[in-house]
């Protein structure tokens, strides 16, 4: 299919690629070769050929597969194993060896990008979702932003989480909360359940 100048009808194009940074979540950048066409007879110029779209949609495909593996490197550096998030979360076993392949479904990749931004989750999930350890937890992280040191000062962080031992100790307030009644134990029963087909 031949082109043409949208301007004025030309179809004198000469196709040229430019480099293009988009910054995408996390922070992190990819770059694409943006194509360029531009008219020779009335040098106007743009994506007359329609083609940076794909190019952009491949590119975001492709770094989210990617981005699917930085995460749980990351997480894994952080001291949080495939197996502990796996059971604490209630995933099969090697799912996230699936993920790290790039197998990974649009609600797993939403999982994982809720797990990279509020890590201390998987320690709420360890105590069963308990609300107060959950807002303590909370609490923690905020400290860990705010007052680095106190975290280092710690030999008892997990993860860069300080218990609820710890908050205590350092006197942080904490909001009031009601103590639920965790009647069903089993972790099957996480933040996110999967029902059918693999998460
Ligand atoms: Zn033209």
């Amino acid at each position: 299919m031949s082109i043409s100048c949208p301007v004025c009808g030309s179809e004198n194009i000469k196709k040229s690629e430019k480099k293009t940074t988009i910054t995408i979540e996390f922070g992190r950048d990819i770059t694409i070769d943006e194509v360029i066409c531009t008219c020779l007879d009335c040098n106007f110029d743009g994506d007359f050929a329609k083609e940076n779209d794909k190019i952009i949609e491949h590119a975001l495909t492709e770094a989210k597969r990617d981005m699917s593996k930085f995460i749980l490197e990351e997480l894994s550096n952080n001291g949080i194993s495939n197996t502990h998030f796996e059971r604490t979360m209630g995933l099969p076993f090697r799912t996230l060896a699936r993920w790290k392949k790039g197998n990974i479904s649009a609600s797993g990749y939403a999982l994982l990008k809720i797990i990279k931004t509020y890590p201390w989750i998987l320690s709420v999930a360890d105590e069963k979702f308990n609300s107060t350890y959950a807002a303590k937890a909370l609490i923690g992280a905020a400290i860990n932003i705010e007052h680095p040191q106190i975290v280092k000062s710690e030999t008892t962080t997990t993860n860069g989480i300080l218990g609820p031992e710890v908050i205590n100790k350092w006197g942080f307030e904490l909001p009031i909360v009601e103590e639920e009644k965790m009647e069903d134990t089993s972790y099957s029963h996480g933040i996110l359940s999967f029902q059918g087909g693999q998460p």
